[in-house]
């Protein structure tokens, strides 16, 4: 499917050096833009999870799709009660929105001007969603450019199978947005980088209310005394393979359809 590609010394944009980038940008290689955060997870998990969890996502199907993966953007939109925790934590740094959009929007824009035609936005934090479709509409002029493609990854997968589903959660499928520095994260992180947790340190907690619509300014049982949202100490590096196996096939296959080696 693929013409060959010739051995790249590292996927990692950063780490190469200029002619190599142009190379791959003549070649059709892809770029790949994490997106994430700087934000407390728990008492067990490091700030830069977001951001480490989306470069990992990249690197894993780079090789076969031609990708290179950017510096992530390490700072996100702000963390919101009832997904992160909210902004009351130590280590939590934060931008606003606008700040957040234009951000990626120039790094978009820089690289489509470098002649990167296949692009992505590969977003891990919760709260950055829309904000990070709002800058590939405008990088690409409300859609009018049509000799480059962004695909935009809001939430880094849609579901797992049943019978994963069934291994992580034993207890309930408590909702994504809870799952911050729970069972999934802190299962990824110990399959992927354990080097970053303290699993020792690990809590189950979660916020005396957990209604379906937020508040302004921020009631205090919305936010769980640990910064967990769930139950972290049920997270195991097994329970993380087998998540990460099939998010990595559902990204690899998603970059197949709509941003493959000969699009556009
Ligand atoms: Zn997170």
């Amino acid at each position: 499917m693929y013409t060959l590609i010739r051995t790249v010394r590292t996927r990692l944009f950063a780490d190469l050096t200029w002619p190599e980038v142009r190379e791959a940008a003549e070649r059709g290689a892809g770029a790949v833009l994490p997106v994430g955060s700087t934000e407390q997870h728990g008492h067990h998990l490091a700030l830069s999870t977001d951001a480490v969890l989306p470069t990992e996502l990249g690197l894993a199907i780079a090789e076969k799709h031609d990708l290179l993966v950017c510096p992530a953007v390490t700072y996100g939109y702000r963390s919101r009660p009832l997904s992160g925790g909210g902004q009351g934590f130590a280590g939590t740094l934060s931008v606003r929105a606008q700040t957040l959009m234009m951000l990626v929007e120039d790094v978009l824009r820089e690289l489509l001007r470098q002649g990167f035609r296949r692009l992505m936005i590969l977003n891990w934090h919760f709260e950055n969603q829309n904000f990070v479709y709002e800058s590939a509409w405008l990088a690409t002029d409300g859609g009018a450019r049509t000799d480059a493609r962004v695909m935009v990854v809001e939430q880094p997968f849609s579901q797992l199978s049943d019978e994963t589903m069934a291994t992580m959660f034993p207890e309930g499928f408590p909702g994504w947005d809870v799952e911050h520095a729970s069972i999934m994260e802190t299962s990824l992180m110990l399959h992927l980088r354990p080097e970053l947790v303290l699993f020792d340190r690990a809590v189950d907690d979660r916020s005396r209310r957990h209604p379906f619509y937020d508040v302004v300014p921020v009631p205090d049982d919305f936010v769980p005394a640990s910064g967990t949202l769930w139950k972290a100490t049920q997270a195991t590096a097994d329970k993380g393979r087998l998540a990460w196996g099939e998010i990595v096939a559902e990204l690899d296959a998603a970059v197949a359809t709509d941003l493959p080696k000969e699009a556009p």
